[in-house]
């Protein structure tokens, strides 16, 4: 909705404009018509004029009379002698007239009723009712009002193409800051140099570059110390055997163990970001490895529903996917704080492959921390307990392997109510 706000209001803008316009042009066309009301002498002309008309048919004529009246003069007419004659044609009578006098005088009635224009001199004897198809009359003066509002529309249509064609540089703009900030470093913004917006868009690519390579030298960096830690750690590992006090040594071999788990941890991440590790796929059923991961964490505080299909084969790396499932499942049993936990796990088939939720209704997680959950040794609560809940490492290594994967994942929560992790893995 957002995206379309610009263009709505553009045109909004230009449908205000256009009814100001119509309205103007409709004050001036009725500011110039002539006065509602014939002057005095022209209303003189008629009268003498179909008074002369009215001699000429004559008080009692026949049929072949008017018709030849007609052939004549192109005038229709309704005389009040001649009633039959007027019903057969199915002219309007003199009570049409009455009701559809638009009281251009006082005189003469006249005005359009049932495809016909008509005139009636009031005073005459007999009463004659003088009748124009309507389509016999030229239409002049709708042609410059049809012209100017075809045109005013012609203008806001092309006006709007124009500003649509215009802002098209603004669009990729905001395609290309959306990829970017959906993590798509590598995005650049395809402006050509003639385009107004191309500094603009220039700028932005001279700091994506820059960003980019902030953040892979930040990541290298990671790679690289963790790559020099291990050597030191298994020195270590080998002089602690040594050690004879066995709370000390049992101490720091758990130390260990977890300093070794968070290199470990760092370097495959970094593998799986740059591509560097190979994902070992093969046709497997999600289904099968969903009901197995299920099996080994369901008890009586941990209940699990189910929302899955008979089976659903993907071409995906087994071990690396029920990591995934195992990281989740594991994160939603850490950070519950009930007695009784559900979590549910759903499957469904889209387009491309599958889209799979997993959702719990654990403690939930703040809002402010969701658009970082996904980022090396973020967590929610930054404290580290003595027993230590984690790295913050889990969902990184699960994002990085979904995007190996060439799917997408994201997080929705509500603090104290539920969380759902939804990711897609593509064919
Ligand atoms: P950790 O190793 O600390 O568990 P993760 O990357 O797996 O790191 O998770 C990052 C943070 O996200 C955790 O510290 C935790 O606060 C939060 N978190 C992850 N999953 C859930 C969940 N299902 N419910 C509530 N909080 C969660």
């Amino acid at each position: 909705m957002k995206k379309n706000k610009l263009f709505l209001r553009i045109f909004f803008t230009f449908f205000m404009t256009a009814v100001i316009l119509i309205g103007a042009f409709t004050i001036l066309f009725k500011s110039f018509s002539p006065e509602r009301k014939i002057p005095g002498h022209l209303e003189k002309h008629i009268i003498k004029h179909f008074s002369l008309l009215q001699n000429e048919v004559g008080s009692s004529p026949n049929p072949e009379q008017l018709k030849q009246f007609f052939d004549d003069y192109g005038l229709q007419l309704r005389h009040e002698n001649l009633k039959n004659y007027s019903d057969e044609l199915k002219l309007p009578d003199f009570l049409d007239a009455e009701k559809n006098d638009i009281h251009l005088s006082d005189e003469i009635l006249m005005g359009k009723t049932k495809n016909f224009f008509f005139l009636l001199v009031k005073n005459q004897q007999p009463k004659i009712l003088w009748l124009v198809e309507q389509n016999k009359v030229p239409k002049g003066w709708r042609i410059p009002f049809i012209t100017i509002i075809g045109a005013i529309v012609f203008i806001l249509v092309l006006s709007f193409l124009t500003i649509h064609w215009i802002l098209k540089p603004l669009r990729l703009l905001t395609k290309g800051v959306q990829q970017f900030s959906d993590g798509n470093l590598k995005y650049r913004i395809p402006l050509s140099q003639k385009s107004d917006f191309f500094d603009l868009a220039d700028t932005f690519n001279q700091m994506a570059v820059k960003i980019e390579k902030m953040i892979l030298s930040k990541e290298v960096l990671l790679r690289d110390v963790s790559h020099e830690l291990r050597s030191p750690l298994t020195r270590i590992n080998v002089a602690v055997d040594l050690i004879d006090d066995k709370k000390i040594k049992t101490i720091l071999k758990e130390d260990i163990q977890k300093m070794e788990y968070m290199i470990q941890n760092l370097l495959e991440s970094y593998k799986l970001k740059h591509s560097e590790f190979v994902l070992k796929k093969s046709n497997e059923d999600l289904i099968e490895l969903i009901q197995m991961v299920v099996k080994d964490y369901a008890n009586e505080k941990v209940k699990f529903v189910l929302d899955i299909p008979g089976q659903f084969f993907m071409n995906i790396d087994l071990m690396q996917m029920e990591r995934v499932f195992r990281n989740l499942v594991e994160n939603a049993i850490k950070y519950a704080d009930r007695e009784s936990l559900i979590i549910t796990i759903t499957l469904k088939d889209i387009d491309q492959g599958c889209e799979i939720r997993f959702h719990d209704n654990g403690v939930g997680i703040d809002e402010k921390h969701l658009s970082s959950l996904f980022e090396p040794f973020y967590r929610v609560n930054q404290v580290r307990t003595p027993e230590g809940n984690g790295f913050g490492l889990g969902l990184s290594i699960v994002k990085s392997i979904i995007e190996a994967h060439g799917g997408k994942i994201h997080v929705t929560s509500e603090i104290n109510k539920e969380t759902s992790f939804i990711f897609s893995i593509t064919k």
